[in-house]
């Protein structure tokens, strides 16, 4: 169970978000719909236990991230998340596997077949040995993913997972996070993208750093309601 109770954070003078509340389990994709500059980033870096709020809690599983700091906080960071970013925040220079591997280091002990496994969930086993030059922007974000579960966290984190990405890969990745999703894991997507909102369990809509209703207006951009 994933709780955000009253999550408020400002920037100086900008409120990024404001008393914002809700609450998502495991099996469930949460997506979050915004524009730009509604507070998306801000959430999911708070979530993830990156940036600590102005107020509010969040609890994952027992774990009060928000009362978290130090090795604990490292802790559940490395233990409990993974984090899916726009721009895949992949390392130039090793391979896929070798990406895989790093971030089981710093988890536990590199396990080469564990890292493998991962790679055969996206799809990607025969590209083990392939930097990230040598692979497609949908490839990569799925070398992303792969990283992202490789430690078998309980809430995969994602933020615009496939703003770069065409029609085709982000079909893909959606693909993928349904199967996580079966899988047991907790999902919360944050996106500007209506298309991967209509994907989601659950959707929440972020305006100015709130929860808001559904827009009326623009409602046929949007996904409707269940
Ligand atoms: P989104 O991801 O939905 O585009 P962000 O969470 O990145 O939105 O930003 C929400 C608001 O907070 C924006 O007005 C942005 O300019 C502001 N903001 C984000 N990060 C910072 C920061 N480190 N310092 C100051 N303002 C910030
Ligand atoms: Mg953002």
């Amino acid at each position: 169970m994933i709780s955000v109770e009253n999550l408020t954070k400002r920037y100086n003078t900008i409120t990024a978000l404001h008393q914002v509340s809700f609450t998502t389990r495991p099996g469930i994709e949460l997506v979050v719909m915004g524009p730009s500059g509604s507070g998306k980033t801000t959430l999911v870096n708070l979530i993830a236990g990156l940036d600590s709020p102005t107020g509010g809690r969040i609890v994952v599983n027992d774990m009060e991230v928000t009362a978290l700091s130090g090795d604990t906080l490292t802790a559940y960071r490395r233990d409990h998340v993974g984090i899916v970013f726009q721009q895949f925040h992949l390392i130039t220079y090793l391979t896929a596997l070798e990406n895989l591997m790093l971030a089981q280091y710093l988890h536990s002990i590199p396990s080469e077949s564990d890292a493998l496994d991962s790679l055969d969930r996206v799809g990607l086993r025969d590209r083990a040995d392939h930097l990230p030059s040598e692979l497609s922007g949908g490839e990569q974000q799925r070398v992303a993913i792969a990283r992202a579960i490789t430690n078998d966290p309980d809430l995969i984190l994602a933020d615009e997972p496939t703003g770069n990405l065409d029609e085709d890969n982000e079909r893909i990745i959606l693909d993928i996070f349904r199967q996580l999703k079966q899988d047991g894991k907790a999902i919360i997507t944050v996106t500007h993208n209506p298309a991967v909102g209509k994907t989601g369990d659950d959707i929440l809509y972020l305006d100015h750093g709130k929860i808001v209703s559904p827009p009326v207006r623009e409602k046929n951009d949007f996904p409707v309601l269940h």
